[in-house]
């Protein structure tokens, strides 16, 4: 009496395709600009956070991110976008500083 009980592997498939997690984690560490009174003469306020602040065009509003917090990013964009403002003073910029708060 030979019974062979075949136990039908219903082949429950595991899907372990477990996504290889090699990714390290890169820890760099990243310097937030701070902005400088002195960016006023280039026509730059900033906006948001304290800690990461981000340069924001007097003239035109524009928010630049903060890695743009440099000197030569700022000129930049005012010699591009702005020419005719380039040569303006550091009071210029502050009474449009002014004058767009109250706008806001
Ligand atoms: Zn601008």
């Amino acid at each position: 009496m030979d019974k062979f009980l075949r136990w039908k592997d219903s082949s429950s498939r595991t899907d372990d395709e477990e996504p290889s997690t090699s990714v390290t984690k890169n820890l760099k560490k990243v310097v937030k600009r701070k902005y400088d009174e002195d960016y006023i003469k280039y026509g730059f306020s900033w906006c948001g956070d304290e800690t990461a602040p981000r340069p924001q065009c007097i003239i035109c509003g524009d928010q630049l991110s903060n890695e743009s917090m440099v000197p030569s990013n700022l000129k930049r964009h005012l010699y591009s976008s702005h020419p005719s403002c380039a040569n303006k003073d550091k009071q210029y910029f502050k009474r449009n500083k002014i004058k767009n708060r109250r706008n806001l």
